[in-house]
């Protein structure tokens, strides 16, 4: 592992570089938890860069726990995204579950996303890892942080040095009330044991959007780098994680709350 200098990972975006890391302003990525349909992901995207996130999220292939549930809209989805970038200028993030989907997946995302499921699907990281757009690594639901850093450390082995680390929760005993249980200390913790920059996920971490904005502004009062927020602009309607989900409008009030403790943006 690494100590010392922290280290920063900067991503084109037709709007410009975005720069990752401890020394940078905060990052704040948004979006749909799925790609469903052209005029979602376009005015989603307008209306979260309107509020000052810098990449879209939304995936077009989905991890789901069930086979019956929506597994996204796959290859026709990755269009969507790219209309959506072209219209606003942000920055692509997007998961990649198959190898086989990389080359296609990678002409559209600016940011190619390992998702918690596939976080020791070494192979998948050997590829990856062997390309050279930036990677967003997410932790397993129920990854130690050894494991977790190892599992970079197969990218950064590859010859990748763009890994930027997302928490997401972790499995909890009591899914009652919160999804996951967000595991915020990893902040200083991984702080101390690498030099990758940081990103939080209180969507996935809480699964309830009115616990989001408390989760959001607890990551960055403990230093985090990043921000990926789900929004959607009818999250009742939702195809995926519709629940965790914040409508636009108060993406954008959280927004204006963040930039008032946060680092600034
Ligand atoms: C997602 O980002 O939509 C997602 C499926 O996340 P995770 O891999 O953390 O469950
Ligand atoms: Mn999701």
């Amino acid at each position: 592992f690494h100590h010392g200098e922290a280290s920063e990972v900067v991503v084109p975006t037709p709007n410009g570089p975005v720069h990752f890391g401890e020394n940078h302003p905060l990052v704040v990525v948004a979006g749909p938890c799925s790609v469903e349909n052209e005029e979602m992901i376009v005015e989603t995207a307008r209306r979260v860069k309107a509020a000052g996130a810098k990449f879209l999220r939304g995936g077009a292939y989905k991890p789901r726990t069930s086979p019956y549930a929506f597994q996204g809209h796959g290859e026709s989805a990755l269009g969507l995204l790219a209309a959506a970038r072209e219209a606003t200028g942000l920055g692509i993030i997007t998961e990649l579950m198959d190898a086989a989907d990389l080359e296609k997946l990678a002409e559209v995302a600016d940011i190619i996303q390992i998702g918690a499921r596939n976080m020791q699907n070494f192979s998948l990281l050997k590829k990856v890892g062997a390309q050279n757009k930036p990677i967003l690594l997410k932790r397993g639901m129920a990854a130690t942080i050894e494991e977790w850093l190892m599992a970079a450390e197969y990218l950064l082995a590859a010859g990748n040095p763009n890994v930027i680390l997302c928490e997401r929760g972790i499995r909890t005993f009591d899914q009652q009330y919160s999804r996951n249980t967000l595991d915020l200390s990893v902040i200083p913790v991984l702080r101390s044991l690498t030099h990758l920059p940081i990103m939080i996920d209180p969507s996935h971490g809480t699964g309830k959007a009115e616990y989001v904005p408390s989760m959001a502004m607890a990551a960055i009062a403990a230093g985090t780098d990043s921000l990926m927020i789900e929004v959607h602009p009818n999250p009742a309607k939702a195809l995926s994680d519709g629940p965790q989900s914040l409508t636009p409008e108060r993406f954008d009030c959280l927004m204006q709350e963040l930039s008032i403790i946060g680092k600034a943006m």
